[in-house]
């Protein structure tokens, strides 16, 4: 019976995640099947510490249990509370990081349990349950240490740093690890050591293949580990027979692969090149100097340009959310749109700090969905537009990715707003954005720059426009 209603609650669970994944695909459902998704986890945690069996005993070990669990949930929900929207992409690289871990410590656990009970591999039974534990063990602590370094870089603790003959070492980590799999299969009985050896392969690999990513093709490495850690939590669902852990990470894994072939298309990168860590090859101090004279705009010339204008589109960058100026960003296309001025936004899927992070930003200011043009209907549209507003980006713009093959953005897509009759650029100075290198459209005849936080740019520029 409590068997049955273990496997129900484990039906339960995945439904849950294929309906809350479904409404993650709009910003206004996202919320709540976030919570749907989260009820079912819960269900399916709680059932398993009280129904699972095996061989007449339940798990037992409340106490550590439930120690555990408190722990997590208090620290989990500190952070999430504490955490400033700017901080989210590397709470979600942490968090990641955690989750590729948690498969990692359950391999370790269950191999360990092999080891105490001095079971034999030779059976191809337990051959292929070695196997399990050791894919979950490699990819759990390959995305462990990948994704601690990509909080670290997202934090700025961490540059961009490319040992020499990084590339060949990864390689041989990678062979050096396919060898230690099937040492170790073919052992026919457990051994710490070789395991120890093995684990240490896997989070170097992952330091390694992480530390050289420059550029900008850090979103493809994010969303490769998060399939990673999905990947890896397939492997612990299989070794506890566990559908709702297994379904769970069958949604991880496939969604992170999906967003990076995506991501890896946005970028016009290759997927072999990410898995081998050769990106970031070119450094931001290879790439060609630009010189020229930067043109202010006053408020008064911006506030006329955009208000008179028939079609205006906005490009929103990282900086719109370090600004924090969604909602007087929205509250300012509904003022130029009630004069009669079209205006759009241009979403380039890198823009930001995390995947669908511009996205995200705009839904939370109820900026209507379809308002947003993907990257290449905005690059048609860009012939046609009078004003084109860049708020806080600055990489997705820069003309370099298409013109100077020593960037580290080269190859890269951009929204190419040069082609748009006027442009106002709302940053706070001149620092450049996440790849270190300077934009020459900033120095353009037809660009002018609005310094000043953006926040406070766009507040100043809305009183402006209504007192036109
Ligand atoms: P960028 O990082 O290129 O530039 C952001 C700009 O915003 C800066 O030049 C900064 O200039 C400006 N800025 C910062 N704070 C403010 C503020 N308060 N008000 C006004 N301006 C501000 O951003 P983009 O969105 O153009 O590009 C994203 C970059 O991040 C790409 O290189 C991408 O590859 C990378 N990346 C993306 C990830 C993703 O998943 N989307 C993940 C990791 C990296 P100033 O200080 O002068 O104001």
């Amino acid at each position: 019976m409590g068997v049955n209603i273990l496997h129900f609650s484990y039906l339960i669970a995945s439904i849950t995640f294929i309906l809350g994944l479904k409404m993650l695909s709009h910003p206004k459902t996202a919320q709540r099947g976030n919570l749907i998704a989260a009820i079912g986890m819960f269900i399916g945690i709680v059932a398993t510490i009280f129904l699972y069996e095996k061989d007449g005993n339940h798990l037992g070990n409340y106490t550590w249990i439930f120690s555990g669990m408190a722990v997590g949930t208090i620290v989990g929900t500190l952070m999430a509370k504490k955490v400033k929207m700017t901080a989210m992409p590397q709470m979600v690289s942490f968090f990641n990081g955690m989750g590729g871990a948690c498969a990692a410590i359950i391999s370790i656990v269950e191999y360990n349990r092999l080891a105490n009970a001095g079971i034999s591999f030779d059976a191809n039974t337990m051959k292929l349950e070695v196997l399990t534990i050791l894919l979950g063990l490699i990819i759990g602590s390959v995305s462990f240490a990948g994704s601690i370094i990509a909080y670290l870089k997202l934090e700025g603790k961490l540059g961009d740093k490319s040992l020499p003959g990084a590339q060949i070492i990864n390689l041989v980590l990678l062979a050096g690890l396919l060898v230690l799999i099937g040492w170790l299969i073919s052992l026919g009985h457990a051994n710490m050591a070789y395991i120890a050896i093995l684990i240490v392969f896997a989070l170097l690999y992952g330091i390694l293949f992480v530390l050289p990513i420059g550029g900008a093709d850090m979103p493809v490495v994010i969303s490769l580990l998060n399939s990673f850690t999905g990947m890896a939590a397939v492997f612990g669902g299989f070794l506890y027979n566990n559908q709702a852990m297994l379904t769970g990470g069958i949604f991880v894994g496939s969604a992170g692969t999906i967003l990076t072939i995506l991501m890896c298309k946005a970028m016009n990168r290759s997927l072999t090149n990410v898995i081998i860590g050769s990106f970031g090859g070119n450094k931001a101090g290879d790439a060609r100097e630009v010189s020229g004279t930067i043109k202010e705009i006053s408020l008064n010339d911006a506030a006329v340009l955009s208000y008179y204008a028939q079609k205006v589109i906005i490009v929103p960058g990282y900086g719109l959310a370090v600004a924090q100026a969604q909602h007087t960003c929205h509250e300012f296309e509904k003022t130029l749109e009630a004069n009669g001025v079209i205006v759009k936004y241009a979403i380039h899927p890198v823009a930001g700090r995390m995947p669908g992070h511009m996205n995200v930003l705009l839904a939370e200011a109820d900026v209507a969905y379809d308002k947003l043009l993907e990257m290449e209907t905005a690059n048609e549209e860009f012939a046609t537009t009078d004003l084109v507003l860049v708020i806080g980006a600055n990489d997705v713009v820069n003309p370099a990715a298409k013109n100077d093959p020593a960037s580290p953005i080269y190859g890269m897509p951009i929204l190419e707003v040069e082609l748009a009759k006027n442009i106002i650029i709302l940053k706070r100075g001149m620092a450049k954005g996440y790849a270190g290198i300077e934009n020459e459209l900033f120095y353009s005849d037809k660009t002018r720059m609005l310094f000043g936080d953006a926040k406070v740019s766009l507040q100043n520029l809305l009183s402006e426009v209504k007192s036109l």
